[in-house]
């Protein structure tokens, strides 16, 4: 299996922003935007607040034919149910047809104090209750210039894959994503990018095997836009993209998941 089997997946993160009136609207509008052709190349997710699921989802499946946008979600807790206040269950978001979850963002990390530990449950609960983890990993400013890039990384790698299956790990989504470059407007060079994107197929490669390695999709995320996407997605370990601000507009989003053309 090589990058062309692997189908880009291209994830929209609307973090805090968008009541449910006007995910639903941005929603009409990236369907309006994106043709069959895109949908053919390209898999987009958009995970909208937690408040907007419902609605989200009754739109995607209103049409006769449903809408091929995966619906996903922004963080869950790992257990199932029980008296853990402010918390969202996998298994209530598996009930609303979510796909794709993701764990273990850096601002969960640096902003409500998630470990790796967390994160490791998380993927495991999202894995059980059917869905797909997107793990997020990613080195501050200061361990990028002080040369500590690979090990926060792998570290972060082996602690969320931990316990994992060989081909549950060959089915999920991994998102480098450099913190200095979230929401800032610096983009990693697609050389960067593409260094820790490898070094993560590595790591998952030692320790899961060639096949996990080879099916493994592996997102780049940070200050991602129409006007870089298409380098950026060409790198040869880079399948796909997680998309914050540029991801709140319609037209820029689209643009990015048209990034081929
Ligand atoms: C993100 O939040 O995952 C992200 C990559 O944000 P932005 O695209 O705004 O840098």
């Amino acid at each position: 299996m090589t990058k062309a089997d692997r189908k880009p997946l291209v994830s929209g993160n609307w973090k805090m922003h968008h009541n449910h009136f006007e995910a639903l609207q941005l929603v009409q509008k990236l369907t309006y935007l994106l043709t069959s052709d895109d949908h053919d190349a390209v898999e987009v997710s958009v995970h909208p607040p937690f408040t907007d699921l419902r609605t989200v989802q009754t739109y995607l499946l209103s049409e006769k034919q449903p809408i091929p946008i995966a619906l996903g979600a922004q963080n869950c807790h790992w257990e199932e149910k029980g008296a853990f206040t402010g918390e969202i269950s996998p298994a209530f978001l598996a009930k609303l047809d979510v796909q794709y979850v993701i764990a273990g963002h850096s601002e969960r990390r640096e902003l409500f104090g998630e470990t790796d530990e967390d994160v490791n449950r998380k993927v495991k609960a999202i894995l059980k209750w059917g869905m797909t983890p997107i793990l997020c990993c990613g080195e501050t400013l200061e361990e990028r210039q002080s040369g500590a890039t690979e090990d926060k990384v792998r570290g972060q790698v082996e602690a969320g894959l931990a316990g994992l299956k060989a081909d549950q790990v060959g089915g999920l989504v991994i998102a480098y994503e450099p913190i200095w470059a979230i929401g800032t407007g610096h983009t990693a060079s697609a050389g960067d990018a593409q260094a820790v994107c490898a070094l993560i197929r590595r790591v998952v490669a030692e320790r899961f095997g060639a096949e996990a390695a080879a099916r493994v999709r592996i997102q780049y995320g940070g200050s991602v836009k129409p006007t870089n996407a298409a380098e950026l997605m060409a790198q040869p370990d880079i399948d796909g993209a997680l998309v914050g601000g540029a991801s709140l507009e319609a037209e820029d989003f689209a643009r990015i998941v048209q990034y081929r053309l």
